[in-house]
C-alpha cells in the first residue's frame, strides 16, 4: 500500500481493513489475514490531490505562445459570444480529472461553477475564490471580498485567490489578507511581470491600458513579486504560491522562511516551453513543493501520472519516491485538508490499480512503477463512498 508519503508493507490490498466513521474518515487501519467476502485489489494508494487547477476553463482554439497573448486569449475565451456554459465545463473537467485519480483540488474559483462541481460530488476539496481588479481602491476591494464570499460553497474549505500582482491593486491585497483565509496567488510566472512591477512597462502595461484597468497614478513599487506578496503580509503557511518561474533566489528564500508552499504545474511549463525550476534547491530552501495540473488552456488533460512523467524529466535529479508525495500527502498538507493520505484522521479517498507494484525492489522503483503505468484505474473511493469500479 502506498499512504501518500511512501510504500508500506504489502502494496494488495488483501488484509488491509479500513475502519471509517459516517463521514468516511479512517478510524483505524488494521492488517491481518483475508477474510471471505472481503474485497481484494493489486494496488491501493489514496486518491491524488490537485493542489492547482482552474476547472472551469476549457481548451484554447489556439495556442498563442506568449504568456501575455495567451492571457488575453483566455479572457476573451470566457467572454466571446457562445462561449460554452462554465459549468458543463467544470463538469467535464471534474469527471476526467476523477477517473484519471485526483479525488481533493484546490479550484480556483472564478465564477463558482467550479466550486458547484465539487460540492455536487461531495468531494473534500477547497475552492479559493478568485479576486482580480489592478484599479480596485479599498472600498471596491472589501466589495469585492464580500461578493465573492457570499457565494462560497458551504461544503468546501474556503480560500481566496488573489490572481497575480499584475491584476490585483495593493488595496485588494491588502483586503484579501485581512480576511485571514487560505491563499493562492501566481506569483513570479514571467519576465514580462517582474519587468512590470520593476518599471511598470511592458505587455502588462499594454494589456491593462486595453482592458481600461490602469489607474493612472499607479506607480511601480520596484519590488520583486514575492517581495511585492511579503509588503502586504500574504506570505505565510497557509499561503500557496503558483509557478515561480522567475522567483530570484532571494524571493525562494523568503517564500521558504514565510512557510509557504510552492505549486509547481508541470503541463505549463511545457507548454510555455519554460525551463525547469531548480526543484533541488528549492527542497533543500524547505521550501514545500506539491505538482499541480493548472487549467485545460495549459495543459492536455488533468492526470497525476502526466504530471509526475514530466516531472520525472524536468527533474531527473530527483527519484520518483521523492517526487511521488507532491501529487499526494504533500499536496493534501500544503492545502491544510485531510488528504492525500491513508491513514487514521484522513479522509477515505482512494484509488485501485490493476499489476501489484514491484515493493521488494524498493520504493524507487515502485513509485516509478505507479507513474509510469497507464493502467486505468479500476475503483475510486471519495470520502469512503464507492464512486466508481467493480
Ligand atoms: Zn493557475
Amino acid at each position: 500500500m502506498y499512504d501518500g508519503w511512501g510504500w508500506h508493507g504489502g502494496a494488495q490490498s488483501p488484509g488491509l481493513r479500513f475502519d471509517l466513521s459516517e463521514s468516511g474518515q479512517i478510524e483505524r487501519i488494521e492488517h491481518g489475514e483475508p477474510r471471505a467476502g472481503d474485497q481484494c485489489f493489486d494496488t491501493l494508494m489514496p486518491g491524488a490531490v490537485n493542489p492547482h487547477v482552474h476547472l472551469e476553463l476549457g481548451p484554447l482554439a489556439k495556442s498563442p505562445g506568449h504568456f501575455v497573448d495567451w492571457l488575453r486569449s483566455v479572457i476573451e475565451a470566457r467572454f466571446a459570444p457562445g462561449a460554452e456554459d462554465p459549468s458543463l465545463i467544470a463538469e467535464r473537467n471534474l469527471s476526467e480529472a476523477l477517473g484519471f485519480g485526483y479525488t481533493s483540488f484546490c479550484e480556483i474559483d472564478s465564477v463558482g461553477a467550479g466550486a458547484a462541481a465539487l460540492a455536487g460530488r461531495g468531494l473534500r476539496a477547497r475552492s479559493d475564490l478568485e479576486l482580480i481588479g489592478f484599479d480596485q481602491d479599498s472600498l471596491a476591494a472589501a466589495a469585492n471580498c464580500d461578493r465573492r464570499l457570499a457565494t462560497a460553497q458551504d461544503a468546501l474549505e474556503i480560500g481566496l485567490s488573489p490572481h497575480a500582482p499584475y491584476s490585483v491593486s495593493a488595496a485588494l491585497f491588502a483586503e484579501a489578507g485581512r480576511r485571514k483565509l487560505p491563499l493562492s496567488i501566481h506569483v513570479a510566472e514571467s519576465p514580462e511581470e517582474c519587468e512590470f512591477l520593476r518599471t511598470g512597462t511592458g505587455p502588462f502595461r499594454v494589456l491593462l491600458e486595453e482592458l481600461g484597468r490602469m489607474p493612472p497614478s499607479w506607480e511601480p513599487s520596484g519590488l520583486l513579486p514575492t517581495m511585492e506578496l511579503d509588503r502586504h503580509g500574504l506570505l505565510g503557511p497557509r499561503t500557496l504560491l503558483v509557478h515561480m518561474q522567475e522567483a530570484e533566489a532571494s524571493e525562494l528564500e523568503l517564500a521558504a522562511r514565510r512557510g509557504a508552499a510552492l505549486a509547481l504545474c508541470p503541463g505549463t511549463i511545457e507548454y510555455f516551453g519554460r525551463s525547469a525550476p531548480p526543484l533541488g534547491r528549492m527542497l533543500e530552501l524547505g521550501l514545500r513543493v506539491v505538482l499541480g495540473t493548472d487549467s485545460l488552456a495549459s495543459n492536455e488533460r488533468l492526470d497525476p501520472r502526466s504530471e509526475l512523467r514530466r516531472a520525472t524529466q524536468l527533474f531527473p535529479d530527483l527519484s520518483a519516491a521523492q517526487l511521488l508525495p507532491m501529487c499526494f500527502a504533500g499536496a493534501g498538507a500544503a492545502l491544510s485538508l485531510p488528504v492525500g493520505r491513508l491513514a487514521p484522521a484522513c479522509v477515505f479517498d482512494a484509488i485501485a490499480l490493476p499489476g501489484v507494484a514491484p515493493l521488494a525492489e524498493g520504493p524507487r522503483a515502485a513509485s516509478e512503477w505507479f507513474i509510469h503505468s497507464d493502467a486505468p484505474i479500476t475503483a475510486i473511493w471519495c470520502a469512503g463512498r464507492r464512486l466508481w469500479g467493480s
